[in-house]
């Protein structure tokens, strides 16, 4: 390792010994044997979620059985209100949790073609998330509309400008991801939000890599729509259940495809389906309350560190990501790809080199679980709750050694995933 102080590992500990959120690092279920920048694909498992689970399968599952269904009612309006207010920074009445966020991009897109009847086009950027994309071409081919792709970067993201070239009175929806899942790079929601209503379009926003990482502004740009994940920066676990949003304002308007009877108003008659007139109007059948008892332990640990500073602390790891990987993997042929502006990426780090499918394939041999994107890039997943500058700088270090020794050639070149 180089002479330069700001480079040694005991720069990255005093970096630590001042970060406000490392109180909260032992919070969490770690191992000596693995370094982990994949927070962005699955949060790692709380102490507070394991034993909550553990109480919930034996007393409220085991012993209460069908007889805490109006708990666990309770418990869904209750834990999307908080992920409302200390996540997605919206007041009550505009959250719900259920199913993924797959199905969710599903209904409201679709609640949102039924409230723009006669406007022909939907669109989406280039590189969206594969869900997104399948999502609004099976609906574009459902309904007879035009599917169109904005251009958008793999680095740099969605532009502004490339969406009001495209935006107008033809266009139903505008679907977009906040923090690109590439590059981490973060669309101007505002400004995009305010393109899209100005030619009378909807906008529907995918959360997935935002929501628990930074601050997402819905409600000062009136966003009508948006879906996320719980399992990434909320910590809630494999499979559990993704958020929707509605604005206040169109709460009432949504109309979701899927009839069923967990939405179904409890006075209707049950021969003709009338949905509750409240955001869980949304869902369809019976949510996982085993997911939503995950979801509440994981909001909890977000509002006790609070989103702004979540969203600073997250700048400052990729900022400092950046400084290592300029000083140390540049000169072995990586660059960074995310934006090096902090206020336009997200937590997560895409750096590239033309090895990265087997450098990572090294890497995860030596226990440092990052994950590969092509082409060619690794994305450092740093999620300001638990990763500490200590775990940027071993993996860069780990980063450095692979690609400097050769290491890696041992593995394939081959099998890479195009996505
Ligand atoms: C992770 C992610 C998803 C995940 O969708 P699931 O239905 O939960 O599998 C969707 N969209 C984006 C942008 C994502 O990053």
């Amino acid at each position: 390792m180089p002479t330069d102080p700001d480079l040694s590992r005991s720069f990255a500990q005093a970096l630590d010994a001042q970060n406000p959120l490392a109180e909260l690092h032992d919070r969490f279920v770690t191992d000596d044997a693995t370094v982990y920048l994949a927070g962005n694909r699955l949060g790692r498992l709380s102490k507070a979620t394991a034993d909550r689970l553990a109480e919930m399968v034996h007393d409220e599952w085991g012993h209460h059985l069908a007889r805490a269904w109006p708990a666990w009612t309770d418990r869904l309006h209750s834990v999307s209100d908080a992920l409302g207010r200390d996540v997605l920074e919206v007041g009550p009445g505009q959250v719900t949790l259920g199913d993924s966020t797959t199905v969710n991009l599903f209904k409201l897109a679709s609640a949102a073609i039924a409230l723009r009847p006669g406007r022909g086009v939907l669109l989406v950027e280039q590189d969206a998330f594969a869900t997104d994309r399948y999502v609004l071409q099976s609906l574009a081919q459902q309904h007879g509309l035009q599917l169109r792709t904005i251009d958008s970067h793999p680095d740099t993201g969605l532009d502004t400008d490339t969406v009001r070239a495209a935006v107008g009175p033809d266009v139903a929806l505008g679907c977009f991801s906040h923090v690109a899942y590439r590059s981490g790079a973060v669309a101007d929601m505002p400004a995009i939000t305010e393109l899209l209503h100005d030619a009378g379009a909807l906008a529907l926003w995918d959360l997935s890599h935002a929501a628990g990482s930074v601050r997402t502004p819905l409600a000062q740009s009136a966003a009508d729509l948006a879906v996320g994940c719980t399992y990434k920066y909320l910590n809630s676990g494999p499979g559990a259940p993704a958020f929707m949003y509605v604005r206040s304002e169109l709460v009432g308007a949504v109309q979701q495809p899927i009839w069923g009877w967990f939405s179904q108003r409890p006075d209707a008659a049950p021969t003709g389906y009338q949905p509750v007139g409240n955001v869980h109007g949304l869902l369809s059948g019976t949510p996982n309350i085993l997911g939503i008892t995950a979801v509440e332990q994981g909001v909890r640990l977000i509002a006790e560190a609070g989103i702004e500073q979540l969203t600073q602390i997250g700048r400052l790891l990729t900022g400092y990501a950046i400084k290592l990987t300029d000083d140390l993997l540049a000169p072995l042929g990586w660059r960074v790809a995310s934006p090096r502006n902090a206020v336009r990426r997200g937590a997560h780090l895409t750096i590239q080199h033309q090895d990265a499918w087997q450098i990572h394939q090294a890497l995860l041999a030596r226990g440092v679980i990052a994950g590969f994107h092509g082409p060619q890039r690794l994305r450092l997943g740093m999620a300001p709750l638990y990763t500490s500058f200590e775990d940027v700088w071993v993996a860069v270090e780990q980063i450095a050694e692979v690609t400097s020794s050769g290491a890696y050639r041992h593995f394939p070149a081959d099998g890479a995933p195009a996505e």
